[in-house]
């Protein structure tokens, strides 16, 4: 899977790598599942999380069969509708909490669905209920990322050199230190919905473009995979995972599970750059 990603003409480097096309969901509900083992305090969440990646890869294969599907318009498209209702009746609802937004999906009109999709698709959440976020992000990422795991790579790139998506227009996530192949060593800034992975220097800010007062930020005690490259210059900071320190790293599960780190970054300052629609800011 991961080898097929790679595979482009030697001595070149991918500007994006798209998701395997049997999706990225089976991986990061194990992943969710084991970091929740290791994190405790976050076990809840993680856990949770974990339901909700084994629902999108079960779902994996229907989004498939939904074609053909533009991303912008998805909101509006009965196929992700139904994606939606489905998330909302498969997952465990657990607390009271979380069977109440079940229920708000489910009582949804397709308007109300299209208007929370357009804005996370938007990266407004001011008109959804934080709770229900990352359900409505959940659904859009299984049909974004359906799509970029079949697009044409040869057709892709070069990147425009700022911190969105050059597919889909959205903000990463976090970035990750690729590890193998002709992009070992190499870090991309991976999208929060659909899913690719496109290439950005290091130690240069993912914002401002600016390397002088580049620093990376870790917490004791935590994983060594994971740190906070910080730009002094502007105040912002994005994640960097390394993929060659911790092989099964998933930027969306390990980034939850690192919360302490956002903590430490708001304590010293720093903004974050783009989020997680698995865990919005205030939820
Ligand atoms: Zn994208
Ligand atoms: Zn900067």
């Amino acid at each position: 899977m991961e080898s097929n990603r790679f595979t482009g003409s030697s001595g070149e480097i991918p500007a994006v790598l798209v998701p395997p096309t049997d999706g990225p969901f089976r991986h990061r509900a194990a992943r969710f599942r084991d970091l929740a083992r290791s994190r405790s305090s976050l076990a809840g969440y993680l856990n949770l999380m974990a339901g909700l990646a084994e629902i999108q890869a079960g779902l994996w294969n229907d989004a498939a069969a939904a074609l053909p599907l533009d991303m912008a318009g998805l909101p509006e498209n009965p196929a992700w509708r139904a994606t939606l209702r489905s998330i909302a009746d498969r997952l465990t609802p657990g607390e009271p909490g979380l069977a109440s937004l079940l229920n708000k999906i489910r009582q949804a009109t397709d308007q109300e669905l299209a208007i929370w999709g357009n804005g996370v698709l938007a990266g407004d959440f001011d008109h959804t209920d934080a709770g229900i976020t990352p359900l409505v992000a959940a659904a859009l990422q299984i049909h974004m990322t359906s799509f970029a795991s079949r697009l044409e790579k040869e057709g892709l790139g070069p990147t425009r050199n700022d911190a969105t998506c050059p597919v889909c227009g959205s903000l990463p996530v976090a970035s990750v230190r690729q590890t193998g192949g002709a992009v070992h060593g190499l870090r991309y800034l991976v999208c929060g919905l659909c899913g690719c992975e496109w290439h950005r220097l290091r130690i240069q800010c993912t914002h401002c473009g600016s390397s002088k007062e580049v620093a990376y930020f870790a917490i004791e005690g935590g994983s060594d995979a994971v740190k906070a490259e910080g730009c002094g210059d502007c105040m912002t900071y994005v994640k960097i995972m390394d993929r060659d320190k911790d092989a099964a790293v998933d930027p969306f599960a390990d980034d939850i599970a690192s919360l302490a780190v956002d903590l430490l970054m708001a304590k010293e300052g720093y903004r974050r750059l783009g989020f997680n629609p698995l865990l919005v800011p205030g939820g």
